[in-house]
C-alpha cells in the first residue's frame, strides 16, 4: 500500500493556502459525531485529520461537535463512550465540547428565516410520496401541491409543527430550491420533521428536529468553523450545505472538503451493521475484542499509536479505497515489538518431566524483558523438574523440516536448557500425555559450552509455579474479504466467522498473574496478549491481540 506523506495531502494543502493567503488566521476544525453508537476504526482517520490539521497550526483548533438531532436513536451513553474513545486515541477537544441541540432554538430561528426568505414550505406529502416524486438523474421530479403555500400559511404551519399540533409524519419542512435540478440533494430537500420522543439533552422541549443537511451547515456556521471535512459520501450534498449558508445570513461561511473513507476488509464500518452485531448478540457487546469498535480494538490491546499509524500511511485521498486488515495489524505488531515486555505462556500444555533434574528443586533464571528496549531488563523465572511445552512443539514422526522436539531430539528450552526427549508417555487411545527428557546442567542460560548447536527454542512454563488463565484466541469477524458479498438472499451476517473467538486454558509464568486490565505482552514465539478487564489475578484472562508470523506454518503450507 502505498503511503502518502501526510504533509502534502490535499485537504491540508488547501488549508495551509488558506492560511497564508489570510483567508483565516489559523484553521478551525470539527470532529461531528452522531451518539447514535460507538466509534469504529473508520472514525479514526476523520479523528486524526480533523483533530490533526487543527494541530499543525498555532491556535488550529478543532471542537467536539454531537451531532445530536435525532432523538430516537441517541443515548448519554454513547456520548461518553466516544469522549473516551476520542481520549484514547490521543486527542483532545479542550473546552470546545458543543452539541448540535445546544442550537435548537436558533436552528428553529433559522427555519422561520428562511420561510421568510421564500426558501421552504411546509409540506404535506408522506415521506413515501416524496420520495416518489423526487425523479431521477434523467428524469425531473414532480413539484409538491404545497410548494406555493404563502409565508404567513408556512410560518403558521411550522409553529403548530412545533406546537405538537401535528403527528410525525403529517408534515415536513422543505426547502423550496429546484425539484428540476441535476443535483438531487437540491430538489425541495426536507430540513425539518416532527418527532415525538424525548431527546437524551433537551427531553421533551422539542417535538420538531432539524435534519442533517439543515443542520450541520448550520451549527459549524454558529461555531466558526474554517474547513468542514467529512466523508465522499456528502460530495453532492455540498451544493446543499452551500445554498442554505448562502440564503440565510450567517456568522460565516465554512469550506465544507471530502475525503475517501477508510475502509477494511473483513470487516463492516458501519454504525447500523454494528449495531445489529451487538443486538443480535452475535457479540457480547460494543467492547467485545471482535468487534472494529474503538473500545474493541482497545480492549483487544491495541495501541492507539497504530491506529493514528495506520492513518499516517494510508493518507487522505479523494478515492475511496479498502485497505487490507493485514497492514493494520502489521501497525500494531511493528510497536508492540518495541513496547511490549516478553512473556512466557503455553495455550496447549503437554507436561514435560525432566528425569534427571533433582526433584524439589527450583531455580530463578534470568529472561530478558524485552530485547529491542534494554530499558525494560531482566525478570526472574522459575524453572523445575515438571515444566509444560506447547502440544504442537512436539511430534513422534517429526518431519526433517520440523526443528522442535521430537523422540532423541534435543532442544532449547529459552533462558534454561537443552533437553532431549527420551520417552514418549500415551494414554489408551494413543495420545500423548507426557513427555520424559533428560537436561545438559551444562547448558543453563541457553548455550552449550562446547559449541554443540540446536534447531529450536521453545517456549515453557514451570508446572508447580504456573499460573491458570483463560485465554481468548481471536480470528477476523467475518471469513470473506468484504462481508456484505452474501449469498443471495442472505445479508452480511451469513459471513460471520464462527471461529473468530476461540477460549482456551492455558499456563502462564507466574509474573503475568500481577497483570492489570489493559496490560499488554508479547507471549514469546505466540504472539502479542493483552489482560481482559474479566480476569482477577487468581484467574487472569487474556485477550490475543494479534499473533506473531509464524515460521513453521509457512513451511507447512509450502510443503
Ligand atoms: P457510519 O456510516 O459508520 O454509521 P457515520 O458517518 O454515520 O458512520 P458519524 O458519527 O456521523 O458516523 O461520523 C462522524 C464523522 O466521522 C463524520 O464526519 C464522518 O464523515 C466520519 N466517518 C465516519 N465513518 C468514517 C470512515 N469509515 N472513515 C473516515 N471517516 C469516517
Ligand atoms: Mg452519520
Amino acid at each position: 500500500m502505498a503511503s502518502e506523506d501526510t504533509n502534502t495531502d490535499f485537504i491540508r494543502q488547501r488549508v495551509a493556502r488558506d492560511v497564508a493567503d489570510g483567508v483565516h488566521p489559523h484553521p478551525v476544525t470539527r470532529f461531528p459525531p452522531e451518539p447514535n453508537g460507538y466509534l469504529h476504526i473508520g472514525h479514526a482517520k476523520a479523528i486524526t485529520l480533523d483533530f490533526g490539521v487543527a494541530a499543525e497550526y498555532p491556535g488550529g483548533v478543532c471542537h467536539l461537535r454531537f451531532d445530536d438531532t435525532n432523538p430516537a436513536a441517541e443515548e448519554t451513553e454513547y456520548v461518553e463512550a466516544i469522549q473516551d474513545d476520542i481520549r484514547w486515541l490521543g486527542f483532545d477537544w479542550g473546552d470546545n465540547r458543543f452539541f448540535a441541540s445546544d442550537y435548537f432554538p436558533q436552528l428553529y430561528e433559522y427555519a422561520c428565516e428562511l420561510i421568510r426568505r421564500d426558501g421552504a414550505f411546509v409540506c404535506d406529502l408522506s415521506s413515501e410520496e416524496i420520495f416518489a416524486r423526487r425523479g431521477t438523474l434523467t428524469e425531473p421530479g414532480i413539484p409538491s401541491p404545497y410548494r406555493d403555500r404563502s409565508v404567513e400559511e408556512n410560518l403558521d404551519l411550522f409553529e403548530r409543527m412545533r406546537a405538537g399540533e401535528f403527528e410525525p409524519g403529517e408534515r415536513v419542512l422543505r426547502a423550496k430550491i429546484d425539484m428540476a435540478s441535476p443535483v438531487l440533494p437540491l430538489r425541495d430537500p426536507p430540513l425539518y420533521r416532527i418527532v415525538k420522543a424525548s431527546h437524551h439533552r433537551t427531553g421533551d422541549t422539542w417535538c420538531v428536529y432539524p435534519l442533517y443537511d439543515f443542520a450541520h451547515c448550520l451549527s459549524d456556521a454558529i461555531e466558526g468553523i474554517t474547513h468542514s471535512l467529512c466523508t465522499l459520501e456528502f460530495t453532492d450534498r455540498r451544493r446543499l450545505y452551500d445554498w442554505i449558508l448562502d440564503t440565510l445570513e450567517t456568522p460565516c461561511h465554512p469550506q465544507q472538503i471530502e475525503f475517501a473513507r477508510l475502509n477494511f476488509t473483513h470487516t463492516v464500518l458501519s454504525k447500523r451493521g454494528l449495531k445489529r452485531l451487538v443486538e443480535e448478540g452475535h457479540v457480547r457487546g460494543w467492547d467485545d475484542p471482535r468487534m472494529p469498535t474503538m473500545a474493541g480494538v482497545r480492549r483487544r490491546g491495541y495501541p492507539p499509536g497504530a491506529l493514528v499509524e495506520l492513518c499516517r500511511q494510508v493518507g487522505v485521498q479523494k478515492r475511496d479505497s479498502v485497505i487490507q486488515l493485514a497492514q493494520l495489524e502489521a501497525a500494531v505488531r511493528s510497536e508492540l515489538n518495541e513496547t511490549a515486555p516478553r512473556a512466557m505462556g503455553v495455550l496447549d500444555p503437554l507436561k514435560v518431566v525432566i528425569e534427571n533434574y533433582p526433584e524439589g528443586q527450583t531455580e530463578e533464571l534470568d529472561a530478558v524483558n524485552n530485547p529491542q528496549d534494554p530499558g525494560q531488563g531482566v525478570r526472574k523465572v522459575p524453572f523445575s523438574r515438571e515444566i509444560y511445552i506447547e502440544r504442537d512443539d512436539f511430534r513422534e514422526d517429526a518431519p526433517k523440516k520440523f526443528f522442535r522436539l521430537a523422540p532423541g531430539r534435543e532442544v532449547r528450552l529459552r533462558y534454561a536448557y537443552f533437553v532431549t526427549c527420551t520417552e514418549v508417555i500415551k494414554d489408551a487411545d494413543g495420545r500423548v500425555t507426557e513427555l520424559r527428557c533428560s537436561y545438559d546442567p551444562a547448558t543453563r542460560g541457553g548455550d552449550a559450552p562446547d559449541g554443540r548447536k540446536v534447531k529450536g527454542t521453545l517456549h515453557w512454563v514451570s508446572a508447580p509455579h504456573a499460573v491458570e488463565a483463560e485465554v481468548r484466541l481471536y480470528e477476523t469477524l467475518f471469513t470473506t474479504e468484504d462481508p456484505h458479498d452474501a449469498p443471495e438472499g442472505q445479508d452480511f451476517l451469513a459471513n460471520l466467522n464462527p471461529k473468530a473467538l476461540e477460549v482456551r486454558r492455558a499456563v502462564l509464568e507466574p509474573s503475568l498473574a500481577a497483570a492489570r486490565p489493559g496490560d499488554r505482552f508479547q507471549f514469546e514465539r505466540l504472539g502479542y496478549f493483552c489482560a481482559d478487564p474479566d480476569g482477577t489475578p487468581k484467574a487472569p484472562v487474556f485477550n490475543r491481540t494479534v499473533t506473531l508470523r509464524d515460521s513453521w506454518a509457512k513451511v507447512a503450507k509450502r510443503s
